[in-house]
């Protein structure tokens, strides 16, 4: 009732949700009192939380920010959701994203920008952005995002959260409307580390559904958060650092080395020398999977239809000129061209080449280091519309958090403090499945 009624109050400026569950959020809260009472309770049991509104949702809305999907009913529930229920935590509805996950700052959602709560004029980051804006905002304990790019960790980033992106295929993506999937990771996104920890162990496991899920035992998240940091080593990838970092970051994240020293880590710079090639080779092969992923909505078996068709053809081309946004349709060219024959190794091939140089890349650091820090973006929340003519421009902004993507490692983001009032962001990559230690020292840093 508390949440709900936060909602009631602060969500009509911000629009953090899309979907709002009330009716149901209560009688989850009444069952999770009663298992409570009935001592079978587990961590994340009566707690209120938000989902992205790419999970699916049995029985309610799942949107994707799209028109496409406005007036789609979820005939099944996403893995990640259908474990929250059975851990007995509340979903309190679904939040608004940047459409399909396509974008950094919320702004492409059908249902309009998501707004800061930090700075209402400014962007809450994305594709994540209503889930960060409503965790940030209190109006949920914690919530789900997902991470093709980044769009768990730039949100955080800019809206003073921890946000972890687990290793690819550790977290189910069945039920999560696919964006590019063989970069698309579901993760937390919470106020703490510790947070991040609890929700991780209901999040986290095999599931025979999807396909790349790894079959690897679950360690408990939270065991390991108070192991010291003694002997850590920390990366500082020197590519990172250079121009088109903003001062208040870079200087915010020399305090944070300052304290890991503090904390017994040894802290030394490392190179990661294809990294300038990651965005190029991200914008290939993004784009490529969503032309073939969203091919599937075609106006026939779900989601939107235009009126009146004259054919099968006009079916097809008006549903799809219609339901999609600017930024979609100009992802979905991008990759079918990227695809087309003439044009595929030139393009598709290449990136993919570039993509295994920047995972060897990590396995190379990783030898000298046990995790890599670094900048979530080049700057703090951008003014609302202030990148919207330019997407070019926007796509530069995902230049620290693709990598991790691209290379299938992941990280957590956690907040480097602020400058004139808004959250800086940073984040620590680590080996494959060292998401244990990844939140063991961000709750050590925090
Ligand atoms: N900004 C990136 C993109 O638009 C990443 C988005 C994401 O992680 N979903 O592709």
């Amino acid at each position: 009732q508390h949440y709900l009624k936060r909602i009631e109050q602060l969500d009509g400026s911000l629009n953090s949700y899309i979907t709002v569950t009330a009716e149901s959020a209560l009688e989850q809260a009444k069952a999770a009192d009663a298992r409570i009472a009935a001592g079978n309770a587990s961590a994340l049991t009566g707690i209120p939380l938000a989902h992205k509104d790419l999970f699916c949702t049995q029985g309610q809305r799942t949107s994707c920010g799209s028109k496409m999907l406005d007036n789609f009913i979820s005939p099944y529930e996403s893995t990640v959701t259908q474990r929250f229920l059975d851990a007995g935590s509340v979903s309190l509805g679904k939040t608004n994203l940047d459409e399909f996950a396509m974008g950094s700052s919320t702004e492409s959602s059908f249902y309009g920008p998501t707004r800061n709560p930090w700075d209402t004029d400014r962007v809450p980051g994305g594709s994540s952005g209503g889930s960060a804006s409503a965790v940030a905002a209190r109006l949920c304990a914690a919530a789900t995002g997902t991470d093709t790019g980044g769009s768990i960790r730039q949100p955080a980033g800019f809206t003073a959260l921890t946000g972890l992106k687990p290793t690819y295929g550790r977290v189910s993506r069945w039920g999560m409307v696919a964006y590019a999937s063989s970069l698309d990771q579901g993760g937390p996104m919470a106020r703490t580390a510790e947070d991040c920890a609890l929700m991780m162990q209901v999040m986290a496991g095999f599931d025979a559904k999807d396909s790349t899920s790894v079959d690897q035992p679950v360690p408990d998240y939270s065991a390991a958060l108070n192991d010291s940091l003694k002997g850590l080593r920390i990366g500082l990838p020197k590519e990172y650092f250079a121009a088109g970092l903003d001062a208040a970051t870079a200087d915010a994240i020399s305090a944070a080395v300052k304290q890991f020293q503090a904390l017994g880590a040894e802290v030394k710079e490392i190179s990661l020398p294809n990294a300038e090639l990651a965005i190029p080779a991200y914008y290939v092969i993004a784009p490529a999977e969503a032309s073939s992923n969203l091919s599937r909505f075609d106006g026939v078996r779900f989601g939107y239809r235009c009126e009146n068709p004259a054919d099968l053809t006009d079916l097809y081309k008006r549903s799809r000129a219609e339901g999609f946004g600017a930024e979609v349709k100009r992802r979905i060219m991008v990759g079918a061209y990227a695809l087309s024959a003439g044009y595929y190794d030139a393009y598709y091939l290449q990136a993919q080449k570039i993509r295994r140089l920047i995972k060897n890349d990590f396995m190379a650091a990783y030898e000298q280091v046990d995790v890599i820090l670094c900048p979530t973006s080049p700057t703090p929340a951008f003014k609302i519309g202030e990148k919207i003519d330019d997407p070019v421009s926007l796509y530069l902004t995902d230049i620290y958090t693709i990598t991790a993507n691209l290379a299938g490692v992941p990280g957590v983001a956690l907040p480097a403090g602020f400058a004139n009032g808004l959250p800086l962001g940073m984040q620590l990559l680590g080996p494959y499945f060292s998401e244990a230690r990844l939140l063991n020292i961000a709750h050590q840093y925090q």
